[in-house]
């Protein structure tokens, strides 16, 4: 998962861009990088780490120009390092092309050994410089019909933003998993994946980017043409991002995560009640439906875990060791809240159960008396090839457990899952949604090669 944006026609292009990778954070932890473009140099930053470890006042003020476009990068193509840090940029025609991306495509390998036998030489070992070398290749007398010609060629999960000369390019998949959407901002634009990032920028919404839609932006001019316009049906949002992943402030597919969460919680109570003291929630992203549970079934809310902010990149670390260590230091219970009781703890989802085995042993030590866990979606048994960097299948416990063994295994003395019905009742057009992580109906077809480092062969540079 990735969060991108682009900025156009704005004195401060470099310092919009930076507020706006903030507010996207959560979208990727790994690397950052900001490209702009003064009409006469091109100039970028790139950096592994959060966005205010890689820039300060001095790096951003020596980002020069009025359009920039920026990344923020969570791998779920290519090795975590620094040559695969976004943005792309490449000069073409004597002038900055660049290019960053949230998403998976899908016929990468197809279109990689093309591109390979004809002599293209790959620098990164992401699918997204293969969208650089196809407009590398493509004659480009009309810039509209240039990118046409090579979104088309695309397929699967992708939402981006290119830098190309003047010229700001945003657009989205035609099943539009991933959300992006534009912004005004004075007398330019933003585009952004989600509307956080338009909020802390002072932009105001202007809309969502159509799935299958190119829109163009010079100076203030906006020019926008359609790759391929995709009919109602056959749109694929990625309901986890309003399940789990996008910011809860944030307006996606056309309705607020906060609201959605909420209602995932309500539903989730009606299809799974308890007889308890209280309803807690699994801080943060749990938060907002363990609210709609309560409300639901008119039972208080309380806070029983607190959540320790301060936690750095130190303890990001991809090892199951760390993985135990940071459950730990993240979240500490409030005892007088939790001894004695019979209590309700929501969760938004479980996917290697490890974490929320931890998360219940801290309960116990609490003197919870009895845990009841309520899961606001339905279990994840299947990989998504699409953008979320699920684990593999062998390490989701859904997949390789029932229910009754996942309670036995992570300790509660019940677990519920919200049904996919449920799941989907509750979203606004229920039709238009990709939940194949949770039923197994990939809306795409799916990769040849499925590993995650297809472009890396027997090398790895971590
Ligand atoms: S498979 Fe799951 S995570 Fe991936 S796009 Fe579909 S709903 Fe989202």
């Amino acid at each position: 998962m990735c969060g991108i944006v682009g900025v156009s026609n704005h004195k401060e292009a470099a310092q919009v861009a930076y507020l706006g990778l903030f507010a996207l954070q959560h979208r990727g932890e790994e690397a950052v990088g900001i490209a702009t473009y003064d009409f006469k140099n091109v100039y970028m930053t790139k950096s592994r780490g959060l966005v205010t470890d890689a820039f300060d006042e001095q790096s951003l003020k020596e980002l020069k120009g009025s359009v920039a476009i920026g990344h923020t990068r969570y791998s779920t193509t290519g090795s975590s390092n620094s040559k695969n840090i976004q943005p792309f940029l490449v000069t073409h025609k004597s002038k900055p092309l660049a290019v960053a991306h949230n998403g998976n495509l899908t016929n990468t390998e197809i279109l990689y050994q093309k591109l390979e036998e004809e002599g293209a030489i790959f620098q990164t070992t992401m699918d997204s410089e293969i969208i650089i070398h196809l407009l590398a290749r493509t004659k480009n007398g009309d810039l509209k019909e240039w990118f046409r010609k090579v979104l088309s060629q695309l397929q699967g999960a992708f939402s981006l933003v290119f830098l190309v000369g003047d010229t700001i390019v945003g657009a989205r998949d035609p099943q539009g998993f991933r959300p992006l959407c534009l912004g005004r901002l004075g007398e330019g634009y933003i585009l952004a994946s989600e509307t956080s990032a338009l909020d802390l920028t002072n932009a105001k919404f202007v809309r969502e980017i159509e799935p299958g839609e190119i829109i163009f932006i010079t100076g203030g001019k906006i020019e926008s043409v359609f790759f391929n316009k995709t009919p109602a049906k056959h749109l694929s949002h990625c309901i986890f991002e309003n399940v789990y992943f996008a910011r809860p402030d944030s307006k996606i597919f056309g309705d607020t995560v906060y609201e959605v969460r909420k209602r995932l919680g309500k539903e989730l109570a009606r299809e799974y009640p308890v007889k308890a003291d209280l309803v807690m929630a699994i801080p943060d992203s749990g938060s907002y439906a363990a609210l709609g549970y309560a409300q639901e079934l008119k039972l208080p809310f309380e806070i029983g875990l607190i959540r320790n902010h301060y936690i750095g990149r130190t303890f990001i670390q991809p090892t199951q060791f760390l993985r135990d260590f940071r459950v730990r230091v993240k979240l500490n219970p409030i005892e007088s809240v939790i001894k004695g009781k019979k209590i309700i703890v929501v969760e938004d989802s479980i996917v290697r159960g490890t974490t929320s085995r931890s998360r219940v042993e801290v309960l116990r030590r609490a003197g919870a008396k009895e845990i009841h866990m309520r899961i606001s979606c339905p279990p994840i048994r299947h990989p998504c090839f699409y953008g979320i960097d699920f684990p593999d299948k062998k390490e989701l416990v859904a997949s390789n457990k029932n229910v009754e063994e996942i309670a036995e295994f992570i300790k509660v003395d019940s677990l519920k899952y919200l049904s996919l019905e449920g799941m989907l009742k509750v979203m606004k057009s229920p039709k238009n949604f990709c939940h194949a992580c949770f039923s197994g109906q990939y809306p795409v077809a799916t990769p040849i090669n499925k590993s995650k480092y297809l472009l890396e062969g027997a090398i790895r540079d971590e």
